[in-house]
């Protein structure tokens, strides 16, 4: 089963000025979103989402407000014919002493087990530094930055790839 981790706020939907997403008018995918995750399942690729939301634990959105706004995400997708294998989130504090909240690799090694999956054929993606170093952490196949967080500034020498774009991004992986 070919999979691929992506990180949501910032990768697949764009992550606010204020970073909250935290009502369903504040959900905007990417314009490429779309057409990014049609192509990975047209290369017979599974999505396994890899979120933290530290906004949880400062109380800024509860936690079933979360996966109310991120079934709506979701319903977007499946819109267009577009399943999402899995969602895993973390709800804890920047800070945290963690084995699950990015960059730490919990979540990806709980995907690995939950699905069988060989963590040294699997690209992470996503657009900041804790993903990057998620996917080292987690023994992936190496990890890939795209450049559409908030400033557009960031940059990782840990990444294997650097992408302009979602789409970019799952070229890549395809292809490699
Ligand atoms: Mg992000």
């Amino acid at each position: 089963m070919k999979t691929v981790f992506l990180d949501r706020d910032g990768t697949l939907i764009v992550d606010p000025a204020d970073e909250r997403v935290d009502s369903i008018e504040k959900i905007e995918l990417f314009p490429d979103s779309i057409e990014a995750l049609r192509y990975l399942a047209d290369n017979d690729f599974n999505v396994v989402i890899i979120t933290n939301q530290a906004g949880i634990a400062e109380g800024r959105i509860s936690e079933e407000d979360f996966w109310k706004i991120h079934s709506v995400v979701l319903d977007k997708f499946s819109e267009s014919g577009i399943h999402i294998l899995k969602t895993y989130m973390n709800n804890e504090a920047p800070g945290a002493i963690s084995d699950l909240r990015k960059p730490a690799p919990g979540m990806l090694l709980q995907a690995a087990k939950d699905f069988n999956l060989n963590l040294s054929e699997i690209y992470m993606v996503g657009d900041s530094q804790s993903d990057i170093l998620a996917g080292i952490n987690a023994g992936c196949k190496g990890s890939i930055l795209v450049k559409t967080a908030p400033n557009h500034d960031v940059i990782s020498p840990d990444a294997i790839y650097t992408a302009r774009d979602l789409l970019e991004a799952v070229v890549f992986v395809v292809e490699n």
